[in-house]
């Protein structure tokens, strides 16, 4: 259906402030495309934080960054983004 063709489903670009994160967990388990996992590595307070194993499945529903209760992560719409960087060449 033509009206359907306009409809890009949406995509986020995920950032991940290391040093804030306490290796909670939370964004992992309740991330419904499983994106992220606790990464082997230590932030500067000991913390495993999570790292993005499959950031093309990222759907921008910015349950993690809803849900991390130290601010450490958050989401941007990667659409917008490279309209921006368009808009700039
Ligand atoms: S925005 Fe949604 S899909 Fe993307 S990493 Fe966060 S919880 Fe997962
Ligand atoms: S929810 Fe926040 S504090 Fe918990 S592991 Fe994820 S980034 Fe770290």
């Amino acid at each position: 259906m033509a009206y359907f063709d306009n409809i890009k489903p949406k995509k986020g670009n995920i950032h991940i402030v290391k040093d804030r994160c306490k290796g909670c967990g939370f964004c992992v388990e309740y991330c419904p495309n499983n994106v992220l996992e606790l990464s082997e590595e230590f932030n500067i307070k000991g913390y495993h934080p999570p790292y993005i194993k499959h950031e093309e499945d990222c759907i921008y529903c910015q349950l993690c960054e809803t849900i991390c209760p130290e601010f450490s992560i958050y989401v941007t719409l990667k659409e917008e983004e490279e309209e921006i960087e368009k808009s700039k060449s």
